[in-house]
C-alpha cells in the first residue's frame, strides 16, 4: 500500500475520526498511488492513522479504517452487515409495511463515496468515488452473501456519480441478477403504500427514500384537505395524502416521465382518478398562479438548488421566492411542508430563507416541526456533513 504523509499537525481531524484527508494537508505520497487505489495515511512522525482510497481532488482519501486493514477477507461483507445490523435494529429491514430503505449512506456507515439502495430484493448501488467505482465487483459479492436468497438482483448506478476519470467506463447496468429476474421495475411497499421504482431510468436511484417519515406525516394531517404537492417526482407525498383521506390532490413535476409513474402510483393504491390531477409543469411558475386559498396542505420539495458553496447566495433567494410564493397562496388555517435537500444549506439558513419569505407575506407564521433525514440516512457523528434534509412543517393563518 502506498503511503501519504500529512504535514506537521494536520492529523488533528482524523484522531477526530473525521473520514476525509483533504489535499492540502499532505506533504509527502511514497509511491504512485492509481486514483481509487487504497493508501495508508501517516502523521508527519510517522504514526498510522487510517486507510482510504485514494482520488486527485481536494477530497485526497476517503477513509474506509481508522484500525484494520481494508484489503483483509470479509471486510466489505463487515461493512454492509453493519449497516444492515442498524436498520434491522432500527425495524426497517425487518418491516410488514415496508420494504425498501438505504442500506448504505456513504460516511454515515463508514463506507465514504457508495450508496446502496434496498428496493425488495434488488440493491442499486452508486459509486461516487474512484475507489468505490472499483470495488463495485466485491461489493456485489458481499451483498450476495449478505442477503443470500433474497436478492433479486444488484444494479450499478454509477455513471452520473462516478467521477468520470482513470478511464473508467461508466454504462450503468446490473452486476447480478437471479436467473429468474427481469424488467427494470418493481413495486415496492413503504409505510403500507405502494410505489413503481425504476432504478434505470428513474432519478436517482429510483425513488427519494429520505422522504419517508416527512410522507407519513402529510398522510397524518391530509385529512379532508386540498393538497397541492410541488417537485412530487412519481407522486411519494401525493400517494400518503390520498391514503391520509385528503379531498383532492394536486401533483406538480417538470418530468413527464415522473408524471406518468404518480398516475401509475395512483392506480396502483386503487385510489379513484377523480381525487388526483397530475400537472407537468415548472412548479414555480404552477404555484404563482395558483388562486389564493384554493389548497390547505402544500409539499415544496425542490431539487437541491445549491450543489457547491459558490450557489449559496443564489440558491437562498430561490427558496425565500418559491416559500413566499406558497405561504401567501396557502388558505387560512393551512400547511406547508417545505424542504431543502441542498448540503450547503445549512438548518438555521434555510429557516432564515423561509422566515423572509414569511415576513414578505405579512402572514402569521408558527413552526410546528423541524424535519430531517430518517434513520437509514443515518449521520455519523464525526461527520455532520452527512446532514443534508431539512424542512419545516408551518401553520398559516
Ligand atoms: N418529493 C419527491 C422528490 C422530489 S425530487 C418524492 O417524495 O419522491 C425533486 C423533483 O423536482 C424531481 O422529480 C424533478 O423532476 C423535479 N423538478 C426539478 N425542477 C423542477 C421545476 N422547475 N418544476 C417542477 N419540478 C421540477
Amino acid at each position: 500500500m502506498d503511503r501519504v504523509i500529512l504535514k506537521r499537525g494536520r492529523e488533528e481531524s482524523l484522531l477526530r475520526y473525521h473520514p476525509w484527508v483533504f489535499s492540502g494537508a499532505i506533504a509527502q505520497i511514497v509511491g504512485h498511488p492509481a486514483e481509487g487505489d487504497l493508501v495508508g495515511v501517516y502523521s508527519a512522525d510517522g504514526k498510522a492513522l487510517c486507510c482510504g482510497h485514494y482520488q486527485i481532488g481536494s477530497i485526497a482519501v476517503r477513509v474506509l479504517s481508522f484500525d484494520e486493514d481494508p484489503t483483509q477477507e470479509g471486510f466489505w461483507l463487515k461493512m454492509l452487515t453493519r449497516a444492515y445490523k442498524l436498520r434491522e435494529a432500527y425495524g426497517l429491514a425487518v418491516s410488514e409495511s415496508t420494504d425498501c430503505y438505504r442500506l448504505v449512506h456513504g460516511e454515515g456507515d463508514g463506507l465514504p463515496g457508495l450508496i446502496v439502495d434496498y428496493y425488495d430484493g434488488v440493491c442499486v448501488l452508486q459509486a461516487h468515488s474512484v475507489g468505490m467505482f472499483r470495488s463495485k465487483g466485491a461489493i456485489c459479492d458481499a451483498l450476495r452473501e449478505l442477503y443470500g436468497s433474497r436478492l433479486k438482483a444488484v444494479y450499478d448506478k454509477s455513471s452520473g456519480t462516478a467521477p468520470f476519470k482513470a478511464g473508467l467506463e461508466l454504462v450503468d447496468g446490473y452486476l447480478w441478477k437471479a436467473p429468474d429476474f427481469d424488467g427494470n421495475e418493481l413495486a415496492v411497499r413503504e409505510n403500507g403504500n405502494s410505489f413503481l421504482v425504476n432504478w434505470s431510468e428513474g432519478q436517482k436511484t429510483g425513488f427519494f427514500l429520505d422522504q419517508r417519515e416527512n410522507r407519513a406525516a402529510v398522510g397524518r394531517l391530509a385529512k379532508g384537505r386540498r393538497v397541492l404537492n410541488l417537485f412530487c417526482y412519481t407522486g411519494g407525498f401525493s400517494i400518503y395524502a390520498l391514503q391520509g383521506g385528503a379531498l383532492h390532490v394536486d401533483s406538480v413535476d417538470s418530468s413527464q416521465r415522473a408524471m406518468d409513474m404518480v398516475d401509475r402510483n395512483v392506480a396502483l393504491n386503487g385510489f379513484d382518478a377523480s381525487r388526483h390531477t397530475s400537472y407537468c409543469a415548472d412548479a414555480i411558475d404552477f404555484v404563482k398562479n395558483v388562486p389564493n386559498g384554493a389548497y390547505d396542505l402544500m409539499i415544496v420539495d425542490p431539487p437541491a438548488f445549491a450543489k457547491h458553496r459558490g450557489a449559496l447566495k443564489n440558491a437562498l433567494r430561490a427558496y425565500q421566492r418559491l416559500n413566499a410564493a406558497a405561504i401567501s397562496k396557502v388558505a387560512p388555517g393551512g400547511f406547508v411542508f417545505t424542504f431543502s435537500c441542498s448540503q450547503v444549506v445549512d438548518k438555521e439558513a434555510f429557516a432564515l430563507a423561509v422566515f423572509s419569505a414569511a415576513a414578505e407575506c405579512g402572514r402569521s407564521v408558527r413552526i410546528l416541526d423541524r424535519l430531517n433525514q430518517p434513520a437509514d440516512h443515518s449521520v455519523n457523528i464525526y461527520h455532520p456533513e452527512g446532514e443534508y434534509l431539512k424542512g419545516l412543517l408551518l401553520y398559516v393563518e
